[in-house]
């Protein structure tokens, strides 16, 4: 990239990251519509209208943090259906079950504290199983991916919506500057934290693009795996399902 990394040794990964999410927890919502001037919330809209889910589902909802998704969710599995939030972090769950419970939103949601490389649930426990900005936060991104395809029922689907590659060459210099320039300065001027938004702008670089990410899928188990870019491949749905 134009602005370099700093190199975080792999074991001190999972210490790192939740070192930036308790960090980043009580100022999360705000910094998400700072630095994608509002976006994210349109990526999430989509990535939950599109998903495979019916009324009365159970679904999983992974690395859940404030509960964006959660939330989106609620309507599409109704009073019926039931949601897991899922993280690894007590201060973002925290933060997403204060504000559910504020918003009067209390039947159907379970708040759990999870490591996504090993859930703590039977075999096929869900009809949909989600996660999204979480994936490129797992150190061990495989073991994550086998674990969503086993708590999956059969014929169910899982859903990752992430950072991705960016597809247009005039775009990229502008989506570098903004990621190493424009966000740890919100980062500084907002949150007091530049660096936990250091860390956000490398870890989506870091992240496996579109094709890569399509091919762990595979190898996790799942079938039919297939994903879509949206807005150039800032960020990427991949889909999967049990067979
Ligand atoms: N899904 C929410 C959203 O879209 O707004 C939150 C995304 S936030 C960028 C990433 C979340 O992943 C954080 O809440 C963090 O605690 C969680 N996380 C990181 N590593 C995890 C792991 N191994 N297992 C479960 N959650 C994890």
């Amino acid at each position: 990239t134009h602005f370099g990394f700093r190199d975080v040794p792999t074991g001190d990964k999972q210490k790192l990251v939740a070192e930036v999410f308790s960090s980043v927890a009580s100022k999360y919502d705000l910094m998400n519509d700072l630095m994608s001037m509002g976006v994210h919330r349109v990526w999430k809209r989509y990535f939950v209208a599109t998903a495979q889910v019916r009324r009365g589902d159970r679904v999983l909802d992974l690395a859940g943090g404030t509960g964006d998704i959660a939330l989106l969710l609620r309507d599409r599995v109704g009073e019926t259906g039931s949601i897991v939030l899922g993280d690894i972090n007590g201060a973002m769950l925290r933060v997403g079950r204060d504000r559910m419970t504020d918003m009067g939103k209390v039947a159907g949601f379970e708040y759990v504290q999870m490591n996504a490389e090993k859930l703590p649930f039977p075999d096929a426990s869900f009809d949909l199983v989600t996660i999204a900005f979480g994936l490129r936060n797992v150190t061990d991104k495989d073991a994550a991916l086998r674990e969503m395809q086993r708590v999956l029922k059969v014929g169910g689907q899982a859903r990752v919506l992430e950072f991705s590659e960016v597809k247009a060459d005039w775009f990229k210099p502008i989506y570098d500057f903004h990621s190493f320039k424009v966000l740890p300065r919100l980062g500084k001027l907002f949150a007091g934290d530049s660096d936990s938004y250091q860390y956000l702008a490398e870890s989506i670089r870091k992240h496996p693009t579109q094709e890569p990410l399509k091919a762990m899928m595979a190898d996790a188990g799942f079938a039919r795996c297939d994903y879509r870019n949206l807005s150039g491949g800032i960020v990427a749905i991949h889909t999967g399902y049990k067979a």
